[in-house]
C-alpha cells in the first residue's frame, strides 16, 4: 500500500534524524569547551530528541513493513566561531527539515497515502515547535548574550532544561 517514493522518503528521514541528533551533538560539544555547560545541556537534550525522532520514523517503518536501510550519516560541517553560530545554524536546520517533512507530507497527500499523512500529523506540529524554540534562543542571546552576567544567567536557565520522551508513542 506504500509507494517507492514514500518509502524511500520515510527512509532518508531517518538519516535525516540522526544526522540532526549529530549535528546537535556537535553544539554541545562546541559548548563543553567553551564553558558554557548550560547550553551544552541544551542541545545534548536536543540530541536526544532528534534520536527519538529517527527511532518513530524506523518503528512506523518496521510496524507497516517497509524495509529499513540505514545509511551513513554525514559528519557535521558547520564552523563555529562564536557562541551565537550554533543558535543561528540551529534554526536554518530545523527550516530545513520542516521542509523535508512538508515534501513527505505533500507525497503523501498527493498519493491518499492518509496513514502516512497521520503519522507526520506530530511532525508537522513538532517542526513548528522546533523553530520557535530555536527562535526564542536566538532573541534570548541578542538581549542578554552580550552581558557575561546575562550570559551567564541564561547558561544557567538553559542548563535547567531535562529530557522528556516524544509525546507521540506508535
Ligand atoms: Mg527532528
Amino acid at each position: 500500500m506504500f509507494s517507492k517514493k514514500i518509502e524511500e522518503l520515510l527512509n532518508n528521514q531517518v538519516n535525516k534524524e540522526f544526522y540532526s541528533a549529530y549535528l546537535y551533538l556537535s553544539f554541545a560539544n562546541f559548548y563543553v569547551e567553551h564553558g558554557l555547560s548550560g547550553f551544552a545541556n541544551w542541545y545534548q537534550i536536543q540530541a536526544q530528541e532528534e534520536r527519538d525522532h529517527a527511532l518513530l520514523f524506523v518503528k512506523y517503518m518496521q510496524d507497516n513493513g517497509i524495509k529499513v536501510t540505514l545509511k551513513a550519516i554525514d559528519q557535521p560541517n558547520i564552523v563555529l566561531n562564536d557562541n551565537m553560530d550554533a543558535l543561528k545554524a540551529g534554526l536554518e536546520h530545523e527550516k530545513y527539515v520542516t521542509d523535508l517533512i512538508h515534501k513527505i507530507y505533500a507525497a503523501a497527500d498527493e498519493e491518499k497515502d492518509f496513514r502516512t499523512k497521520q503519522f507526520l500529523d506530530w511532525f508537522v506540529k513538532e517542526q513548528g515547535e522546533e523553530e520557535t524554540n530555536a527562535g526564542e534562543l536566538i532573541k534570548k542571546m541578542e538581549l542578554f548574550g552580550a552581558d557575561s552576567r546575562g550570559l551567564y544567567l541564561l547558561d544557567q536557565e538553559l542548563g535547567n532544561r531535562t529530557y522528556a520522551p516524544p509525546s507521540l508513542v506508535l
